[in-house]
């Protein structure tokens, strides 16, 4: 079924109802969450309808796709970085995107940082942690995150906002919150360990299936592509 602008504009409004629901019902009453749209795969006709509909901000995971469109629209969405970050495509990503939500390397981080650098202001990213420790899903090791969030804080170019995952998925229900509030716990971890992580203040955390989950759980960013827009035209989702 091919989403209308006006079904997008439904999907919209009935996600944020959703999130304020939760929020309220988990006596998170302050803030509001950050509805990403994840555009790839999705015609630039569904993005400026997305826009038409308050969204502000897309993320997208292939560089190419995202140069394309952001030459064809004539609006100025803010842009999020959120499939893999290769080395040789980190220049163009550090001056066509706001956010990263990937970085799972230091090599990386110091690339972004130095092609990011002198242009104001800072590339807010956030640390892709592997979660549940899957062998095919990229993300640094819970263990590991300490250390690299200490390394990226020295990095001029970069500010460290928080951190991402993408658990895998789980049949129960009732199991679907446990890695998200594993990720709320690990944040304030790592706050509590140095004056420069004390301001880290994102989870980028549920797409269109476990959403609710997710903010449950105190995710600041979600990550919604099918809830809003319907099915991508392509299959080269990851
Ligand atoms: C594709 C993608 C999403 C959105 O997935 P949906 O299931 O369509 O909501 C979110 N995050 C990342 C990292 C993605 O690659």
């Amino acid at each position: 079924m091919p989403s209308t602008a006006n079904s997008i504009a439904n999907n919209i409004s009935e996600i944020k109802t959703l999130l304020k629901e939760i929020r309220y019902n988990s006596g998170q009453n302050e803030e509001t969450v950050k509805l990403l749209a994840v555009s790839k795969g999705q015609s630039v006709e569904k993005m400026a309808a997305a826009w038409n509909a308050g969204i502000c901000c897309f993320g997208e995971n292939y560089l190419q796709e995202a140069l394309a469109k952001m030459r064809e629209i004539n609006f100025e969405p803010e842009w999020h970085f959120i499939g893999p970050v290769q080395a040789n495509k980190t220049r163009d990503i550090a001056t066509h995107f706001s956010w990263v939500h990937t970085v799972d390397r230091l090599r990386i981080a110091k690339r972004l940082s130095a092609a990011r650098e002198g242009l104001a202001p800072a590339l807010n990213v956030c640390i892709q942690v592997n979660i549940d420790r899957e062998a095919s899903k990229s993300g640094v090791d819970p263990d590991n995150v300490e250390e690299l969030a200490e390394q990226i804080c020295e990095l001029p170019g970069l500010r460290l906002r928080g951190l991402m995952i993408i658990p895998k998925a789980r049949a129960n229900p009732e199991a679907r919150r446990e890695p998200f509030r594993r990720a709320r716990e690990l944040l304030q971890r790592l706050k509590k360990r140095s004056p420069q992580l004390q301001c880290l203040d994102t989870l980028s955390m549920g797409m269109s299936g476990d959403l609710a989950a997710a903010v449950a759980e105190g995710a600041t960013i979600v990550r919604i592509g099918t809830g809003i827009f319907g099915p991508r035209d392509y299959g080269k989702t990851p």
